[in-house]
């Protein structure tokens, strides 16, 4: 969901509500549109887009007044509300009104740390986004525009992550999936590492603490009795080697919903 800037950031997607509102009232009746039409979660841009080419990356989409009525409870049936939120103002914004979540978090300042704490707000890093454009850049497969603003914020968004890790804001891996396919989030444990995360630290991030920000803490995150018994056996130590994971062949036994998918520990010298 977007606010009635003039530009769009994402293509109509058939069957999908558009999603560009304005206005506290439009917001409200939206937010109803949008489950209606069956979504799991309110996903809004509190910010632009790389592939927004009159923005910056720190433009905020809502003033203050619309982010109330996107975030009110009477009105979302309890899903969640979650923010693409790149400009520290945007973050701000939604922060207050009560966001579940910030996806990039690029332009963290300190008051928007401060916040995030205190509202137990969960931060989705998505380190590979502005990597991902660079490398799509490169293929030719993203404007010029796009891969200027990736290029002036890999070292600003690390920074940020970075800053917010060590003040304790809760980490949940995840993708932003609009910049890079689907399955390639794996990517994201190695650069949180690169930026300061203790190898465990990446594994909870992406299994407990993803867990919980998508609420679905009872069935998945951890080996537990009674929850999906969804989990990976690798060859060697993660914890030496956390890219080790990024290699099919050390990945010996795949059990997905209690079903086992992939077993070569018999081939195995
Ligand atoms: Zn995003």
């Amino acid at each position: 969901m977007r606010s009635g800037m003039e530009y769009d950031i994402f293509m109509p997607y058939p069957g999908v509500p558009s999603a560009r509102v304005d206005g506290v009232d439009e917001c409200r009746r939206k937010v109803r549109e949008v489950l209606r039409a069956g979504a799991d979660v309110i996903k809004i841009c509190a910010t632009a887009a790389y592939s927004a080419q009159p923005t910056t990356l720190s433009s905020p989409s809502f003033p203050p007044k619309n982010w109330k009525s996107l975030c009110a409870a009477d009105y979302r049936l309890g899903k969640k509300v979650m923010a693409h939120a790149q400009g520290a103002q945007g973050i701000k914004n939604a922060v207050r009104a009560g966001i579940h979540s910030i996806e990039h978090g690029i332009f963290l300042d300190d008051e928007a740390i401060e916040l995030m704490l205190k509202h137990g707000t969960f931060l989705v890093p998505t380190l590979l986004a502005p990597l991902a454009v660079l490398e799509a850049g490169e293929k030719g497969g993203m404007p010029e525009y796009g891969v200027r603003k990736a290029r002036e914020v890999v070292e600003i968004h690390s920074d940020s992550i970075s800053r917010a890790m060590k003040a304790g804001v809760k980490i949940s891996m995840g993708t932003d999936a609009g910049v890079m396919p689907h399955g390639t989030n794996l990517r994201e444990l190695g650069l949180m590492v690169n930026i300061g995360m203790n190898p465990m630290d990446s594994i909870v991030a992406s299994t407990r603490v993803a867990a919980e920000c998508l609420g679905w803490q009872d069935r998945i995150g951890t080996l537990e009795a009674g929850k999906l018994a969804d989990l990976i056996v690798v060859k060697t130590n993660p914890l030496q080697n956390i890219r080790s994971l990024e290699n099919p062949d050390n990945i010996v036994l795949v059990i997905k919903d209690g079903k086992i998918m992939k077993d070569i520990r018999k081939t195995m010298s």
